[in-house]
């Protein structure tokens, strides 16, 4: 039977200790990791947040009542024990960082019992994630999860302790909000007041945090829970947070001035890591051209080359039509990988297609000298030479190269560099390597909506350079919109945004928006900025990916303390879930069965 802990008080934690504590009576609580009975001793690990202390129960020092319930314990059972800290009498645990110490009991109090665990609570658990996050409670006792939660906690304390520093307001913003058709899918919420109406969840805090610009707040941050219904990739989650910030009266680079700062002291204070300031900057355009992505990971090399110039004569269709159809032709250089078989290279050849390549087409400089291609037939010695020679290729290189619209081009080659330097190890794993990448376009044409749509949001300001092409060729418009990437992922984005109603209004005009539609979705803000508006600017991080990458984790599941899993479901709540009848009938819903799903298994 649980015994109450009245009268007791817990000293610390198991590795709060402090040498100065040996030789006195400490009292410690936590969850007993293992426990071993020697016979006449009992040693028991007994584990918190802050790590473990071994115990040893001896009847003689502890009594035959205490030594009795130590005999009792199991993995996960809660005790406090009071005893006697003194140095180990055995050899120091060199893996603990209470290793040299041990707690000589005295007494012990079962406060809780525990049944035996669908997993063992140890670090580096090989149980399976859906088991984990079903019972994501013992998940999080796991010292290596605990190590991370720890830690994200530590990095909103920076963000929050920087930010104030820096004159930064702390505003909370609505859960419940106005839907906006632009952005991704919205979460509704019925309205049980207004039948047929709904609220939506926040994609960011985005147009209130502009509001808050108005209302003369001049720097606001929020650390803001966002909600997205989106596929799920192994990168995202339905529900995640957002360092978000906006400020007025300044320029972007001002925003990313008082950001690199915040970086700065976020990685010195999480993991001791020294960022050198500033920070590297790369437009889009050079980042699309060197490296494929506009979130390069420019830990390492093997940058696209474009060798359009150099190929536009030469006889190969693929090539030729493509640069006919207004693409391009580009490479990469995998260095000494020429003799790779040939079994690889096809693979290569199916990823390619996988990122929307109608094929890749490969050519092998060979140690001796001569070409192994799948198109040399089409050039001839000298075309190959100064082919070769464009893509810096030297005896033993394996050439790659793309041909078709520049996008595609850029997606495919971007991402094949990145799948093959995995596979070849060429990635520093030690580096963190932050770029800011700006002037994004403004637009960007989706196939799909067959409109342009927003590339960052609509209320982001364009260059004003670039303003006269707004009808005219709306695809040339640069932002003024900056990404800050880390070691290949976007931690977050901003831009200084539109604070003049005509410039806002033609936005929404290039975007499809009628007048009409622009009011109704969007009156309260042209309104707002009719009442004299700051010039502002801001940005949000993905705290989630950010603490990912500093935690060295392999997904934001990993510090997220209860993530659900692809499907949006939660494996330990079980939702979503059907609710009650009498629910629905308050908020005027009635449901349908979903059709069955394309694909699913049913039978
Ligand atoms: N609200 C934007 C986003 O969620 C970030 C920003 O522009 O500040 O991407």
């Amino acid at each position: 039977m649980a015994e109450s802990m009245q009268g007791l008080n817990r000293t610390c934690r198991c590795a709060e200790i402090s040498p100065e504590m040996e030789g006195s009576d400490i009292t410690l609580m936590g969850w007993v990791s293992k426990s071993r009975n020697k016979g006449g001793i009992i040693f028991v690990d007994l584990r918190d947040r802050s790590g473990i202390m071994q115990i040893i129960f001896e009847e003689e020092h502890c009594g035959s009542e205490a030594f009795e319930k130590a005999s009792k314990l199991r993995a996960e059972f809660v005790a406090a024990v009071t005893g006697t800290l003194i140095k180990r009498a055995g050899e120091v645990n060199e893996n603990l960082k209470t290793g040299a110490f041990e707690l000589k009991a005295k007494s012990i109090r079962i406060l809780s019992e525990s049944e035996t665990p669908p997993f063992p609570i140890e670090a580096d658990s090989k149980t399976k994630e859906e088991l984990r996050l079903k019972y994501r409670y013992l998940d999080l006792r796991r010292p290596d999860i605990q190590e991370k939660i720890i830690l994200r906690s530590k990095i909103t304390a920076s963000v929050r302790s920087f930010l104030t520093s820096e004159g930064f307001l702390e505003i909370e913003t609505p859960i419940l909000c106005k839907s906006t058709p632009e952005g991704a899918r919205d979460y509704l919420v019925p309205s049980r007041i207004h039948p047929g109406e709904f609220y939506a969840l926040p994609q960011s805090p985005q147009i209130f945090k502009q509001l808050l610009m108005c209302s003369g707040y001049d720097r606001y941050f929020q650390i803001a829970k966002c909600f997205r219904d989106e596929d799920l990739r192994a990168d995202r989650q339905p529900e995640f947070t957002q360092i978000d910030m906006e400020l007025s009266f300044v320029n972007e680079d001002d925003v990313m001035d008082v950001n690199e700062r915040l970086l700065k002291k976020v990685c010195k204070d999480a993991i001791g890591l020294d960022v050198q300031l500033p920070l590297p900057r790369m437009t889009w355009q050079e980042a699309m051209d060197r490296f494929g992505s506009d979130k390069p990971d420019t830990r390492f090399g093997m940058e696209l080359k474009d060798v359009s110039e150099t190929v536009k004569g030469c006889g190969f269709g693929v090539f030729t039509s493509a640069l006919e159809n207004g693409g391009s032709v580009r490479g990469i250089n995998v260095k000494g990988q020429a003799a790779m078989p040939r079994k690889k290279i096809d693979a290569l050849v199916e990823t390619a297609k996988e990122f929307g390549a109608k094929g890749l087409a490969y050519l092998c400089v060979n140690e001796d000298g001569t070409y192994k291609s799948s198109f040399a037939k089409f050039f001839d010695e000298a075309g190959l030479e100064s082919l070769v020679k464009a893509m810096d290729g030297e005896k033993g290189d394996l050439l790659l190269f793309a041909a078709d619209k520049n996008k595609v081009v850029w997606d495919v080659l971007g991402n094949l560099r990145l799948s093959i330097a995995h596979s070849l190890d060429m990635i520093d794993e030690s580096k963190f390597n932050f770029l800011w990448v700006t002037d994004f376009p403004l637009l960007e044409w989706s196939d799909t909506e067959g409109r342009f749509t927003a590339m960052h949001h609509p209320f982001t300001m364009p260059n004003e350079d670039d303003w006269q092409y707004i009808d005219s060729d709306p695809a040339r418009v640069r932002a003024r919109a900056y990404d800050i990437v880390l070691n290949g992922t976007e931690l977050g984005g901003g831009s200084v945004r539109i604070h003049m109603n005509d410039v806002q209004e033609k936005m929404f005009e290039a975007l499809g928006f009628t007048k009409e539609q622009a009011n109704e979705q969007f009156g309260f803000l042209l309104t707002a900025f009719k009442y004299g508006v700051p010039p502002h600017a801001g940005l949000a991080y993905g705290l989630d990916r950010l603490v990912m990458l500093l935690t060295g984790a392999d997904s934001i599941r990993e510090v997220m303390a209860f993530p659900k899993v692809k499907d949006a479901s939660c494996l330990m709540t079980e939702c979503p879930s059907p609710v009650d009848e009498k629910q629905l009938l308050e908020l005027g819903i009635r449901t349908e069965s979903a059709p069955a799903q394309e694909g699913s298994d049913e039978k």
